[in-house]
């Protein structure tokens, strides 16, 4: 039996390097594979100080960050949540988990993340209608920053908390701060496709010492302190394991050299496909902004080649080459077919028109050549 096949390139997979499993060992020697222990504190020490958030509470999964966020901004049933419709839908869910309603908002053409003027629209609608949106979820699609000067500005005049989904972009930077800090509450993920992973995990990050008090509660089952079980509220069982922070500490080491090395393949994917008619790169990193290129992506020009984002992917499948099209937007789930929406046609169009290349840090230039030969064979 075969989990892998070593001739396929895959679109993000895991790149491990040479501590994680120093991490690993000294964990089992010292008999902590369970609960927290040394490793979960270092991982999460490891994480504020890469990114300067006061407090980090290591977590099962980005997704569970996202939920525990949430209820951190006091959103319950009955309430509702503004959301970009362009994200996966581990964003919305938690959402739904909490009995309260996304309400989703179209992209911009530039990052294409949360469009300012949709998202004023929406807040303003919503309000018309008597309903103060709880939230607000941001995304930083890709690793790519959204507008957050814009975006930041209507969530003060507003006055509605943000709630920063980091998941694919922890080492990007916007005017040099690191993204997850922008908001009240930060998510990264560490599953395992991402730039960094822990097999599967996230964390959440705040500058509210009461709140990472009270996420570290809420994930290890909301156990009151007393000697024996007791509880007053419903707790969750969200606790990262301290043999998998052990993993996380191995990647952190080595974040600022990933985040490079993604540069390095989206730089170079822009600079060999540039003949290619029809075919951009995309987007463009705007002033201020430092993505860490998580997935490099493309956008095909219908107006200029009569190759579809479906044909070109099934074209490096015939070359065990993985590629995806970009996430497809929540308001054209089925999932969510009676969510209210704000806009819709522009990330509707880049999912039309995008597709997702091979972005992983352990490709080679060989592995590189092979995904553009094979993009000009048919393009
Ligand atoms: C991966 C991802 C998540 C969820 O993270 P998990 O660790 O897989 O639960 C949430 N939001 C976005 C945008 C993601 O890409």
């Amino acid at each position: 039996m075969r989990s892998q096949d070593y001739d396929r390139l895959y679109l993000s997979p895991p790149h491990l390097g040479r501590h994680e499993l120093n991490y690993l060992h000294k964990a089992i020697e010292d008999n902590w594979v369970a609960p927290i222990g040394p490793n979960l504190d270092g991982f999460e020490r490891d994480i504020c100080e890469y990114t300067g958030a006061h407090h980090c509470v290591a977590l099962s999964s980005g997704t569970a960050a996202i939920h525990l966020g949430l209820i951190l901004l006091g959103v319950g049933p009955g309430d509702t949540v503004l959301c970009p419709s362009f994200t996966f839908v581990a964003t919305a869910n938690p959402i739904t988990y909490l009995g309260a309603t996304p309400v989703f908002v179209d992209s911009e053409t530039d990052t294409w993340n949360l469009c300012p003027e949709r998202l004023r629209e929406a807040i303003e609608d919503q309000l018309q209608q008597g309903r103060r949106p709880k939230a607000l979820l941001v995304v930083h699609l890709y690793g790519m920053p959204a507008k957050l000067r814009e975006i930041l500005a209507l969530a003060a005049e507003y006055n509605i908390p943000v709630l920063e989904d980091a998941a694919e972009a922890l080492g990007s930077r916007h005017e040099g701060v690191p993204l997850g800090t922008f908001g009240a509450v930060g998510v990264f993920s560490f599953n395992g496709n991402k730039i960094l992973t822990t097999s599967g995990g996230g964390v959440l990050v705040t500058n509210n010492a009461e709140w990472a008090r009270k996420a570290r509660h809420l994930a290890t089952q909301a156990r009151d302190v007393a000697s024996h079980y007791q509880h007053s509220e419903t707790g969750y069982n969200y606790r990262l394991s301290n043999l998998l922070a052990g993993i996380g500490r191995g990647q952190m080491e080595l974040i600022e050299e990933r985040v490079k090395k993604r540069r390095e393949i989206h730089a170079w994917y822009r600079e060999q496909l540039a003949d290619v008619g029809g075919l951009r790169v995309a987007p463009v990193e705007l002033a201020g902004n430092r993505s860490n290129r998580w997935l490099t992506t493309l956008l095909l020009d219908p107006t200029e080649t009569s190759i579809t984002p479906e044909q070109l992917r099934l074209h490096l499948e015939t070359r065990n080459i993985e590629s995806r099209p970009l996430w497809k937007p929540l308001h054209l789930q089925p999932l969510f077919a009676a969510t209210p929406m704000y806009g819709g046609t522009v990330c509707a169009d880049l999912f039309a028109r995008g597709l997702c290349l091979p972005s992983g840090s352990a490709m080679t230039e060989v592995d590189l050549r092979r995904v553009t030969s094979a993009v000009h064979e048919i393009c």
